[in-house]
């Protein structure tokens, strides 16, 4: 077989099983595995295949057949020109999520103390701090096995952060950060059992924010009020829909200045507010 056929053959079978862009992960599958660019192998009919590498094709093929997301199966993705490893304990990052980490990067105040929370792989903190390494920065979340793949992505990427395990802002004393990120799960629990089957796979931790999605903003607001140094900053993103009802929980809790911002779709994606 040549890798031009193979591709054809898996197109077919990822096609049936309903994967969204089949021929560009049939092709970067394979990429993976013969090392050599996904665009190339598409044309190439000339080189043939061992049986070795069919097989272990075979094997990549059949797992995203099941719809196991393209990031899980490469184990990482790329996250504001980094690249991050990701495993089923994590969230696969989302370029919308970029949106929080440009606004910290210019927002920060000088060799700040800032907190990722909620940090899964530990994209939006290590991506701050990689662009401003004047900051303190600290990643929190209260997955023992989503910590471990953020102080992975750590090490990978030589930054010098602090971890810490636990539930939202319980393991923070009053006062002590100029700007808390947060992208915390926000999808209502009633949506969770009917998402895109790939988003199905990934942490349920990471998905759903409770009955109405707000129930992690609620706690989080109420106290990153206490636990920001006065003037700092929250920035958080929202769920489709949820500006609103998030902006009114943040005036409520005394955030003021508060500003939304949409993504590249138009969606309100970020809100940012002070204390
Ligand atoms: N902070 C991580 C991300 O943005 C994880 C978010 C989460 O687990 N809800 O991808």
């Amino acid at each position: 077989m040549t890798p031009r056929t193979a591709i054809q053959a898996a197109v077919r079978r990822l096609t049936i099983s309903g994967v969204p862009d089949p021929t560009w992960d049939a092709a970067h599958l394979l990429s993976d595995i013969l090392q050599r660019p996904a665009l190339e192998l598409r044309l190439d009919t000339d080189t043939l295949l061992t049986p070795l590498q069919e097989e272990a094709y075979e094997a990549l093929i059949c797992r995203r057949e099941k719809r196991e997301p393209l990031q899980y199966i490469e184990g990482e993705t790329d996250f504001c020109g980094h690249v991050f490893s990701v495993t089923h304990d994590v969230l696969i990052p989302r370029p919308e999520t970029e949106m929080l980490v440009a606004h910290a990067v210019h927002s920060a105040p000088n060799a700040a103390c800032v907190l990722d929370v909620c940090c899964g792989s530990g994209c939006i903190g290590l991506s701050v701090k990689l662009a401003r390494p004047d900051l303190q920065v600290v990643l929190s979340d209260i997955s023992p096995e989503a910590l471990a793949v953020a102080r992975r992505n750590a090490a990978r990427l030589s930054c010098d952060v602090t971890l810490t395990q636990g539930d939202l802002l319980t393991p923070f004393a009053a006062g002590h950060f100029a700007l808390i990120l947060a992208n915390p799960p926000y999808i209502p629990s009633g949506e969770c059992d009917h998402l895109q089957s790939e988003v199905m796979q990934e942490p349920r931790l990471a998905l759903d924010g409770g009955a109405d999605g707000l129930q992690v903003y609620r706690r989080l607001v109420q106290s990153a009020v206490t636990v920001l140094t006065p003037g700092g900053e929250l920035v958080l993103e929202l769920g489709d829909g949820e500006a609103d009802s998030v902006s009114a929980l943040a005036r409520e809790a005394g955030f003021r200045n508060l500003s939304v911002f949409p993504d590249f779709q138009g969606i309100a994606r970020m809100l940012v507010c002070r204390r």
